[in-house]
């Protein structure tokens, strides 16, 4: 047997680590079939379950035939005869049925076998009108497998071997279902290091690497792959010295972490005595736990939006309040910051009927759909103002740009409070309640916001999207997409300079915070609280433990002098070597 040619990729690092696993190609065209056996009495129940799928992918086209013809014309409703055809195709069913009582195989399993031989025959044929009709038959064939199967988040949950997942992309819904036993890593051929796939990554501690661009047609199912999130590579089919390297490089990063976790009990504090807040992020109730393990001392954003995915219906208060309540109680007497619900951009809610835009991240996002949309920002308010009463709550607003969203929002929130004063129950009614500063208008005009914010958090992945004009979620510009861009630093530290005038502390809760280079940076630009994912808090922690402020201070002064960002990236890497020499940055 012929082994096959070893080759390495290189993408964005999402989220740090390194596995090595069998590869289980999730295309977003394609769904995972499993080649399942049937017993001679599953064959009739078999049967029946193919014919009911055809059934329910034919009322599906009639209804999108229905749309299209009244919303455009029925010359665009026609369209999907040809999807019609496919399904009512005598031949193809009855080849279907004929294999599922012969084989003895699932239903899926066979459609999508004929399904294949005949696409193939189309394709050969001289007619081109004939060729045309593949997308048409892939397409509708797409739609009766999503029938038998399920959808494939679903395959996502109950995924029942260890696997790579290999993915044109991944949303982070279908990354939030994941089975965190058994995806150990994924790769995908498109997303970046901000986008809330490669986040969610790395709250669920899964290495990761995007933007490969050519990952899915450089796999096949069930090949070895290693994932190395760190540094942004896989490596498909590994020569078996390439492995033996790994493994060791993989025990030692192991052995790293666990040192840095000895700081576990130590304060964020510099040499020098400021003590600085060292929180996490975290999207779901379960992260507390790994949260604590690495130190952190406390929350310093809580996305709240990935309660509102993978469901049906919205989460009631009730619901929400449990939630809410039971990180507050966990995490006691740390303070745990909710954010209000950010939906918008690359997180979707299905269940609200949330028309596309053009331009997502600028469109009907954050607190512009929640001032839109009282009723549901209100049970959200409740639910948190409730759960106030239980632990040491702070909330703070998504995408704030200008002082009359701040008011808006408040007035709700002051309306929600009045509400529960009225049924008499109890909250926190000092609750803190600050504005994520990620829109450059609200950076700019951070002293007027300061005056009516109980403090800042600063969300560079959408400040930086938006102040270099780079989509976050964009491979192909990438590269362009620079924290240490000099104008990024200067909206920092205009922001954070604001938030001291008017005696309100200032954080940073985007990815920024958790990039070991920016710290000493950060640190001299006064910076407050730092919100990481869990897995930086260690390393970060030691950097502020390394560090005078006389020191940080005059890093910041001379990053603010030089022109470009890889300018100032590479001096703030030089230094950090200088300042802190075994930083785990040096292997970047
Ligand atoms: C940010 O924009 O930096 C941020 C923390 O919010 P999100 O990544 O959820 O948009
Ligand atoms: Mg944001």
């Amino acid at each position: 047997m012929t082994r096959e040619k070893e080759l390495t990729l290189k993408g964005i690092p999402a989220a740090p680590g390194i596995v090595t696993g069998k590869v289980l190609l999730l295309d977003r065209e394609q769904y995972v079939i499993p080649k399942r056996s049937l017993k001679e009495e599953q064959v009739q129940t078999e049967i029946k379950r193919f014919k009911d799928a055809l059934l329910q992918t034919k009322q599906e086209v009639l209804d999108i035939k229905k749309r299209i013809s009244e919303e455009l014309s029925t010359e665009h409703g026609q369209i999907f005869s040809a999807h019609l055809l496919v399904i009512e195709d005598s031949m193809l069913i009855e080849e279907v049925i004929a294999k599922i009582k012969k084989d003895k195989l699932s239903a899926e399993y066979v459609f999508q076998d004929v399904l294949k031989k005949y696409i193939k025959v189309f394709s050969e044929m001289d007619d081109e009108y004939l060729r045309e009709r593949i997308s048409d038959i892939n397409d509708i064939g797409k739609r009766i497998l999503k029938n038998l199967i399920g959808a494939r988040e679903d395959a996502l949950a109950t995924l029942k071997e260890r696997a790579v997942v290999i993915s044109y992309d991944l949303s982070p819904s279908d990354t939030a279902t994941m089975h965190k036993k058994n995806v150990i890593g994924f790769a995908t051929d498109i997303g970046s290091r901000t986008s809330h796939t490669a986040i969610m990554a790395k709250s669920l501690e899964i290495p990761a690497v995007v933007g490969l661009e050519t990952v899915t047609k450089d796999v096949k199912n069930g090949d070895t792959i290693i994932i190395n999130g760190t540094h942004g590579l896989v490596i498909i089919n590994p020569a078996p010295t390439t492995l033996k390297l790994y493994e060791s490089t993989r025990k030692k990063m192991v052995a790293f972490e666990k040192h840095l976790l000895e700081t576990k009990e130590l304060p964020a504090q510099t040499k020098d005595g400021r003590k600085i807040e060292l929180m996490s992020n975290i999207e779901l109730p379960e992260e507390v736990t790994s949260v604590l393990a690495h130190g952190a001392e406390g929350i310093g954003l809580y996305r709240t939006e990935y309660f509102y995915m993978n469901r049906k219906d919205l989460p009631t208060e009730e619901e929400q309040f449990k939630a809410y309540s039971s990180v507050a109680k966990k995490m006691k007497p740390y303070t745990v910051i909710i954010r209000t619900l950010d939906l918008g951009g690359d997180k979707f809610l299905s269940q609200l009927d949330i028309p596309q835009e053009m331009n997502p991240f600028m469109g009907w996002r954050a607190i512009r759909f929640c001032l839109a949309r009282p009723d549901i920002f209100r049970t959200q308010l409740r639910a948190i103002l409730r759960a106030s009463a239980f632990g040491k709550l702070k909330m703070m607003y998504p995408m704030i740009s200008g002082l009359d969203e701040l008011r808006e929002a408040n007035a709700i929130f002051e309306d929600a409070k009045k509400g529960l004063r009225k049924e008499g129950v109890a909250f926190d009614d000092n609750m803190e309640v600050g504005a994520m500063i990620e829109v450059p208008s609200a950076a700019i005009i951070a002293d007027i916001l300061a005056r009516e914010a109980d403090f800042f958090s600063i969300g560079t992945n959408d400040l930086i999207q938006y102040s270099l004009a780079v989509d976050r979620v964009n491979e192909k510009i990438a590269y362009l997409y620079e924290p240490a861009h000099p104008a990024v630093l200067l909206l920092v530290k205009n922001i954070i300079e604001a938030g001291h005038r008017a005696g309100i502390w200032v954080g940073m809760c985007g990815e920024m915070a958790g990039d070991m280079y920016m710290t000493l940076i950060l640190l001299g630009l006064g910076l407050d609280e730092f919100s990481t994912s869990p897995v930086a808090v260690p390393e970060i922690k030691r950097i502020i433990r390394s560090v005078t402020m006389d020191q940080v201070r005059e890093v910041a002064q001379q990053a603010l002098m030089l022109s470009t960002g890889k300018e100032i990236e590479k001096f703030a890497r030089r230094k950090l070597k200088e300042i802190v020499p075994d930083s785990a940055t040096e292997a970047d």
